[in-house]
C-alpha cells in the first residue's frame, strides 16, 4: 500500500515543483504582501500547505477565485472562517471588473497598518510589493490582467532585483511582481486528487474520467440532491453506474448497436460540472467550529 502510495506521489508531483518552491522562497523576499488565490470550491485541496512557512513574517490575502463557480452559502462559510483564522479573505470573479473594487479594497486593508508605520517614520508613498502565489489553473494570470489592466506598465528591472523580475506599478501605489508565483497541492491524499481533478486542475490523464465521473455523480447526488434529475432528467435515486448510463442515453452518447456510450457521458458530465452548467457547486466546507458542534 506503502509503495502504491509513494508511486501516486510520484506520478502527481512534477518533477519542477521543488524548482518553483525555490524561485517562491527567492522571490518572496522581495515582497510586503503575498497575494493568496484559492479555488472558492475547494480552498483546502487548492491550497498549498508550504504557503504559510513560506510566507512567514509577510502579509498575507487570500482570494478565493471563480467564485461564479461557487456555491454562495459555502463561501460565506470559508470567509468567516478565514477571517477567524486571522487571515483575511475576499471572494473574487477575476474575469469580471466588479470584483476588482473589493479586491483593491482588501489589499489596502492587508496594507494599512504597513502604510500607517512607513508613515510614522516619515516614509511616504513608498508602494506595496506584492506577489499572487497560487496553483496552477487557479486563475492567476487572468487576476494579474485584470488588476494591472490598460493602466499597467511594467518598471523592467532594478537594482538588487534577482533573475531580471518585472514590475508592474499600479496607480492604487501597488506594485505587483508580473511572474505569478507557482505552487503545487498537497497530492498525498488521493481525495485532493479526485477533488482538483473533478474541477479540471489536474490533468484527466491522472484519473480515468469515467471512474472520476462516477465519484462526481456520488457527489452530487449526496450534496446537491435533484441537480443531475433536474438537468439530465433522470432518477437519481439509482447508483452511480446506472446514473451513467441514464446520462448517456438522455444525452444521445450511444455505440452502435444503441449500446450507450458510457466513456462519452463520463466527458460531458465533467465538463458540464467544471463550467457550471449544473449549477453553484461546493466540494469542500470548513470545520465546524468547536462552539457549535452539538448545537
Ligand atoms: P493560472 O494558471 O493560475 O494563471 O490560471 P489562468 O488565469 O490561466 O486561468 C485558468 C482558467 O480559469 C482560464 O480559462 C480562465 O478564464 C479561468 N478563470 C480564471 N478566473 C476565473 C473565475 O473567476 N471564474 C471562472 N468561471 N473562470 C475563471
Amino acid at each position: 500500500m506503502d509503495q502504491e502510495n509513494n508511486k501516486m506521489t510520484v506520478q502527481w508531483y512534477p518533477g519542477h515543483m521543488t524548482k518553483a518552491r525555490r524561485a517562491m522562497e527567492t522571490d518572496i523576499r522581495l515582497v510586503d504582501l503575498v497575494i493568496e488565490i484559492l479555488d472558492a470550491r475547494l480552498p483546502v485541496s487548492s491550497r498549498n500547505p508550504d504557503i504559510d512557512s513560506i510566507s512567514r513574517q509577510k502579509d498575507r490575502l487570500i482570494i478565493l477565485n471563480k467564485k461564479d463557480l461557487a456555491d454562495e452559502a459555502v463561501t460565506a462559510l470559508w470567509l468567516d472562517y478565514f477571517s477567524r483564522s486571522g487571515i483575511q479573505a475576499v471572494p473574487m470573479d477575476a474575469r469580471s471588473r466588479s470584483s476588482l473594487r473589493s479586491v483593491k479594497d482588501a489589499i489596502a486593508k492587508a496594507e494599512a497598518d504597513r502604510m500607517e508605520r512607513n508613515r510614522k517614520r516619515g516614509i511616504l508613498n513608498r508602494p506595496v510589493r506584492a506577489l499572487v502565489a497560487g496553483i496552477p489553473n487557479v486563475g492567476k494570470s487572468t487576476f494579474i490582467n485584470m488588476l494591472a489592466g490598460k493602466s499597467a506598465a511594467k518598471t523592467g528591472n532594478k537594482p538588487g532585483v534577482t533573475r531580471g523580475n518585472q514590475w508592474i506599478s499600479l496607480r492604487s501605489n501597488l506594485e505587483l511582481l508580473d511572474t505569478p508565483g507557482l505552487l503545487w497541492p498537497k497530492f498525498e491524499d488521493p481525495a485532493v486528487g479526485v477533488r482538483l481533478a473533478l474541477v479540471g486542475s489536474l490533468s484527466d490523464t491522472v484519473i480515468d474520467p469515467e471512474e472520476l465521473a462516477l465519484r462526481g455523480i456520488r457527489f452530487m447526488t449526496a450534496s446537491y440532491p435533484g441537480r443531475l434529475a433536474e438537468k439530465y432528467g433522470l432518477a437519481e435515486q439509482a447508483e452511480a453506474p446506472a446514473v451513467l448510463t441514464d446520462i448517456a442515453v438522455s444525452r444521445g452518447c450511444l455505440l452502435k448497436g444503441s449500446q450507450p456510450d458510457t466513456a462519452r457521458a463520463a466527458r460531458l458530465f465533467l465538463d458540464d460540472l467544471r463550467r457550471g452548467a449544473l449549477g453553484r457547486l461546493s466540494l469542500e466546507k470548513p470545520p465546524v467550529p468547536d462552539a457549535e458542534v452539538g448545537r
